[in-house]
């Protein structure tokens, strides 16, 4: 797709922000191509597979040499790693630089959940993330890409923030990645470029404010609030900030920085003190454009504990009894997991956080959480895939180590002319990495590479 021109007040606003020189800079920056990144799945993948170099702010982070065509890669489909643009990864080294507790995340605005996997990764077995999305249909990509990631420690939600009230106070950190103009992705989105005008600004500083209210009650006394963009104006930036601070109680947090890495910080008055930003710009960064501020809730600020129900209570979701629960534990040598039921598919989430993830199901639209391990027909246990990807042990099944072609097949649900003696499921792999399973029935193979995943066309 050709590029629109740059709007005239986009082009004026931004030459007065930047000077002569770094503007012309900034917009030759706008035709060139972006340098491709990824960040490793260290639970899946311990180095980087293709030639490349670290990205300073994120040690699972890679910029790299060349583009690969990931589709074709299947350690991409296996999780091994995550596409995503080197800015956003700075909020990796917010994580760790500041040592933020871990406990129950929020990512409020999570779809297709680049961040989401990052704060994943992050928590480990130490937390649980609630990774929401308003837009029912961006749902799916985020669930698809939570489950390839593997860790099993999310809540996949489809809310809007007003249905967030009943859970003010209770989560340690919420981010608003928030949508937003997009001027920071005006060479990666040509509609960024062509829908961009000063009233979709306002139209999106509005929407954003309206978040704002919502999600600035969630954080816990104690707890964080990053709000990020991938737009550079300060109606949807600083502005949103001061609103913030205006309605909630929160003090500001400044990032230590390498003045090698080229972020600029921006220190902006409010009416409680002056807080901090940080832009990454295209010109100055391998990235695209970026902002995120980080907030702090005072320690006093109101802080919410679920608790504990007598019974579990859903519509759809049984908790599965004790003795039924240490039975299927000790089957798949499970560790600190308790397990639901929907319908007839099985699902284990981390035992630490049951009491949390009963009080959000009573609360908020669940699409996915933990693991969905299988399903029982009849006699028949029927292994999920969602497993088989998960970095959760897989005791009892043989593995079948493919080559990249084979693998590419398994992808694309062909028939696969695999020799394997022993009859039953069969847990693929490639470089050791878990694919999916296949089935063998001695006169034929049956693939369970889940449908609505296939690659096609290549
Ligand atoms: N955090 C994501 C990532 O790193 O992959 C990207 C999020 S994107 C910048 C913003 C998201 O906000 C979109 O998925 C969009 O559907 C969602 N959104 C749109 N309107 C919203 C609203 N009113 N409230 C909350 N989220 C909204």
């Amino acid at each position: 797709m050709s590029l629109s021109k740059l709007h005239p007040a986009f082009k004026s606003r931004m030459l007065e922000e930047l000077g002569t020189v770094d503007y012309q800079l900034f917009e030759e920056s706008l035709e060139q191509e972006s340098v491709r990144s990824i960040r490793l799945n260290r639970e899946k993948l311990l180095s980087s597979p293709f030639a490349s170099k670290s990205i300073p702010w994120s040690k699972e982070g890679f910029w790299l040499e060349k583009r690969p065509q990931f589709t074709l890669d299947p350690l991409f489909h296996a999780g091994g790693y995550y596409v995503q643009e080197a800015s956003s990864m700075f909020i990796q080294h917010i994580l760790e630089s500041l040592s933020i507790p871990k406990g129950l995340y929020l990512d409020l605005a999570a779809a297709p959940g680049g961040k989401s996997t990052l704060l994943s990764s992050y928590l480990g077995n130490e937390g649980v993330l609630v990774a929401n999305e308003v837009i029912q249909s961006r749902t799916q990509i985020l669930k698809e890409n939570l489950i390839k990631w593997g860790l099993g420690n999310t809540i996949v939600t489809n809310n809007d923030p007003v249905h967030f009230e009943s859970l003010e106070g209770l989560f340690d950190l919420v981010l608003i990645d928030a949508p937003c103009s997009g001027e920071g992705m005006f060479r990666k989105d040509p509609t960024a470029r062509k829908e961009w005008s000063p009233d979709h600004v306002k139209l999106c500083s509005s929407r954003q404010q309206r978040i704002l209210d919502q999600a600035g009650a969630l954080v816990k006394g104690g707890g964080y609030l990053l709000y990020s963009t991938c737009t550079f104006n300060k109606e949807e930036n600083e502005e949103m900030i001061r609103f913030l601070t205006s309605e909630f109680a929160y003090e500001p947090v400044r990032i230590s920085l390498d003045s090698s890495w080229n972020i600029k910080e921006s220190i902006f008055p409010t009416d409680e003190g002056d807080f901090y930003g940080y832009r990454f710009y295209p010109h100055l960064v391998q990235g695209e454009g970026f902002f995120v501020s980080v907030l702090k809730r005072p320690e006093d600020a109101y802080s919410n504990e679920p608790k504990k129900p007598k019974d579990f209570k859903h519509p759809f979701l049984k908790e599965i009894a004790e003795r039924e629960s240490n039975q299927l534990a000790e089957e798949l040598s499970f560790e600190n997991k308790t397990f639901y039921q929907l319908n007839d598919s099985f699902f284990c989430f981390p035992e630490m956080w049951k009491t949390h993830f009963d009080y959000i199901s009573q609360n908020l639209n669940i699409r996915y959480f933990g693991t969905e391990i299988g399903k029982k027909q009849g006699k028949n246990w029927i292994p999920s895939h969602d497993w088989a990807v998960s970095i959760l042990t897989k005791p009892s099944y043989p593995h079948l180590e493919l080559i990249k072609e084979q693998a590419l097949n398994f992808f694309r649900k062909k028939d696969l002319e695999l020799e394997y003696k022993s009859e039953g499921w069969i847990l693929l792999t490639y470089q050791q990495l878990p694919l999916g399973w296949i089935k063998n029935l001695g006169n034929r193979i049956n693939n369970y590479y889940p449908k609505d995943w296939r690659i096609r066309n290549l």
